[in-house]
């Protein structure tokens, strides 16, 4: 809301083969043949599917991005991408720090810094999750989770423009479970991501720099959402990977 463009993201995840790619990048293209003003649009399909999806979308107002990247710039890391071939594919924005990342990969806030900070150096704008376990929020210290993920993910990053940067909160014990946290939760935290962006950033890239939300953002409940002050958007798992469903929440958005 306010002067922020909305952005509505799809988080594929390791779904659909190449075929299945391809057709619902078709399919949603062919839902969305124009998108409403003051709203963005981007899917992340897997790094496997970026070329043949960028070919699918070419033209269309649907954006790209990736899922991850690695912060090196070349060289022996068998099994990784960097940043400059994300560029080349096209991709113009890339997830980094997701909760399934730093659970089931070890990642930490310190690899995002590094992620953080090769993406913007390079061009391409990241997604930068973060939110509370399960355990963290029934403590009630939440927000105080959030907010050091964010300043150990972000601080000393290089940021001189807001739409250089995306923030998206995603609670863990609502994302893939159906649970959505209530509008009000996602206001609370998002509004606290942006106070701590300030005391990174300055008040007035803070103000511009888009925070989302994430965990089961749906059809139903994604225009109560982005009509908190603070929610710009969302980052979108199981609804992104049916076109109709993701392209009624664009609408609505
Ligand atoms: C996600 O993992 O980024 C996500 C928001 O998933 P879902 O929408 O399926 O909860």
């Amino acid at each position: 809301p306010s002067n922020r463009t909305t952005l509505i993201a799809g988080n594929w995840k390791m779904n659909n083969d190449r075929e299945e790619a391809k057709a619902l990048a078709s399919a949603l293209v062919e839902a969305l043949p124009e998108v409403p003003a003051g709203v963005e649009v981007c899917v992340c399909p897997p790094t496997i599917d970026l070329c043949c999806v960028s070919h699918k979308l070419d033209g269309s107002a649907v954006k790209l991005g990736a899922q991850n990247v690695y912060f090196e710039a070349k060289g022996a890391y068998t099994g990784e991408t960097s940043v400059a071939m994300l560029k080349s594919v096209p991709v113009q924005y890339c997830i980094i720090g997701h909760s399934e990342r730093r659970d089931y990969f070890h990642e930490t806030d310190e690899d995002q810094n590094k992620k953080a900070a090769a993406l913007i150096a390079g061009g391409i704008v990241p997604i930068f999750c973060c939110g509370e376990p399960l355990e963290v929020r029934e403590a009630g210290t939440y927000v105080e989770h959030v907010v050091a993920q964010v300043k150990a993910g972000l601080t000393g990053l290089q940021v001189t423009d807001p739409s250089q940067l995306v923030v998206a909160y995603e609670p863990i014990w609502a994302i893939g479970t159906g649970k959505t946290a209530t509008a009000d939760d996602a206001q609370e935290v998002c509004g606290a991501v942006r106070e701590v962006l300030a005391e990174i950033f300055g008040a007035e890239l803070a103000d511009g720099i888009r925070v989302l939300y994430g965990g089961s953002a749906k059809p139903g409940n994604i225009a109560e959402l982005v009509a908190k002050p603070d929610v710009d958007g969302a980052l979108v798992g199981g609804a992104s990977l049916v076109a109709e469903d993701f392209a009624s929440m664009v609408v609505k958005a």
